[in-house]
């Protein structure tokens, strides 16, 4: 669904990504994990539009989508949780959601919101409130319900354990091992390598810009030097 081949990103003359190549198939949940600043957000931002690329390719379900502007992206299907959230705190939770599918204006609409509801009960009773009251894990739950909101055959994650509690952490590495179950193929980045690659199928590991390792997820759980680097043990 998704090829990344020598990928180049750059912040003014500093580059940052010096050439990734990964893949993501239909269906598969894929983890990059890393440290604080590996270069994870900015890889993700080159995948949503939002960052220039400054080399290599991004092809999205067969085209290439280095020139499609990233307001064009989810309409082909790819939608991304950011980083930090970025829900909108002076909005309602619904007005929240109905701003992920401000692509459509169909009775579908609707029930895409009744399964975020069933999804995340907890956005249901608080619907009618202001966003920014939310907890930290329910606010993470509406940015995944919001993304959801826009159909999006792929779902790119930005650390959506990052902050929460170990019990909500919990929570939100279940919802995106729940995605499998909607046919959503997810491509997940994470500097909490244990919680993720407990629910991908397969990892990359990212290093000041670099993929130095990959493969199955319980392969790279199970290496000494992962152990050792990411997983404290
Ligand atoms: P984090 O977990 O902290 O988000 P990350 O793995 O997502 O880390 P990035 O945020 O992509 O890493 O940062 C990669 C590198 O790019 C870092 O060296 C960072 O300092 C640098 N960087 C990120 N954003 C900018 C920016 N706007 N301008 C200049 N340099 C930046």
């Amino acid at each position: 669904m998704l090829e990344v081949e020598g990928l180049r990103s750059r912040y003014g003359r500093i580059e940052v990504l010096h050439g990734i190549d990964l893949s993501v198939a239909s269906g598969e949940i894929v983890t990059v994990v890393g440290a604080n600043g590996a270069g994870k957000t900015t890889l993700l931002r080159c995948l949503s539009g939002v960052q220039p690329v400054s080399g290599g390719s991004v092809t999205f379900r067969g085209e290439n989508f280095v020139s499609v502007p990233a307001w064009k992206r989810l309409g082909h299907g790819l939608a991304q949780s950011p980083e930090g959230r970025q829900i909108f705190t002076n909005l309602t939770v619904e007005e929240n959601l109905r701003l992920g599918a401000f692509l459509y204006a169909d009775d579908r609409v609707e029930k895409d919101m009744g399964d975020a509801f069933a999804m995340f009960p907890i956005l249901k009773e608080k619907r009618n409130l202001a966003a920014g009251g939310l907890s930290g894990g329910q606010q993470q739950m509406l940015a995944i319900a919001r993304a959801l909101m826009g159909r999006p055959a792929c779902l790119l994650l930005d650390e959506p354990s990052m902050g929460l509690a170990p019990i909500i952490v919990a929570q939100i590495f279940d919802v995106v091992r729940g995605l499998r179950d909607l046919a959503i193929t997810v491509l997940l980045v994470e500097q909490n390598a244990f919680g993720a690659l407990r629910v991908a199928d397969r990892g990359y590991v990212l290093e000041t810009g670099r993929v130095t390792m990959s493969g199955a997820a319980e392969e790279l759980i199970a290496d000494p030097r992962i152990r050792e680097a990411y997983l404290g043990i």
